[in-house]
């Protein structure tokens, strides 16, 4: 069975047809998710979904970096008593994003360290974003690394130098279907070979980044959690593992960094 670490299932592109998505991850052994809230409404509705769903499914809340001019002192206190439902598991999706910059440096930092705070006052683990913002995120959650239990980089693309800093700040690593990308993930083939069992999860961040190895390619190019299982499939080659091996441990990391009772 695989667990799945971030899924948007809250995205508009579910809303049609969520019971079959959920029945297919069943069906293809994705038998746990985690919902990312990636907006006050969005980690709002994620906690709702995950409720919906007791067993099955959980849920993060925070604020994206791209939606970090949105947040104001009412965000900050939704997060606070979003994160108290037992339905919760992580503070997140938070982090920096340069790649787009669609909120400001200064308020993706400013929003980035409120969020840290959140977790820090919570004893929360973290679900964090990064991209082309390495040294300006280390170097932030290095200062609040030893007030939170547990830290995920997900969607992992960047590079050695990088996941080095993250092991050797006790982060997890999420590894996402880019890795399936034979254009801009194949890096990432050798990278996982260094990332220790007790700190590699895998994600499909679903409706995103649908891996290129599904076959045929569905029309509507939505990824879905189903697809999980071409990513552990990916990864277990990377590391001469068999599949079974990396699904047990894949899963019972991430059922240890998110507090949850194992699913069967
Ligand atoms: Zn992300």
């Amino acid at each position: 069975m695989l667990l799945d670490i971030g899924a948007n299932l809250t995205h508009e592109s579910f809303a049609p047809d969520l019971d079959a998505v959920l029945a297919r991850a069943q069906a293809h052994g994705v038998a746990l998710m985690v919902v990312t809230g990636a907006s006050g409404d969005g980690s709002r509705a994620a906690m709702a979904l995950a409720r919906a769903h007791p067993g099955r499914l959980y849920a993060t809340a925070g604020v994206h970096p791209h939606h970090a001019v949105d947040y104001d002192d009412a965000t900050d206190a939704l997060l606070r008593e979003l994160a108290a439902q037992p339905e919760v598991r992580a503070v997140g999706e938070t982090g920096l994003d340069y790649h787009r910059n669609y909120s400001p440096r200064e308020v993706q930092l400013a929003v980035f360290e409120r969020q840290l705070q959140v977790a820090a006052d919570l004893g929360m683990p973290l679900f964090l974003h990064q991209r082309d913002a390495h040294a300006d995120f280390v170097a932030l959650l290095r200062r609040y690394r030893d007030r939170v239990p547990a830290a995920v980089v997900h969607c992992f693309t960047d590079t050695r130098e990088a996941l080095r800093d993250y092991l050797a700040l006790d982060c997890h690593i999420g590894i996402t279907g880019w890795i399936c990308d034979e254009r801009r993930g194949t890096h990432l083939r050798e990278l996982v070979q260094d990332i220790p069992a007790n700190r590699l999860m895998i994600e499909t961040d679903a409706p995103y980044l649908l891996p290129r190895t599904v076959r045929p390619l569905p029309a509507h190019r939505r990824n879905e959690p189903m697809f999980l299982r071409h990513i552990a499939e990916e990864i277990a080659r990377d590391r001469s593992e068999p599949f079974e091996a990396l699904a047990a441990h894949t899963t019972a990391t991430a059922e240890a960094f998110f507090g949850l009772p194992s699913a069967e």
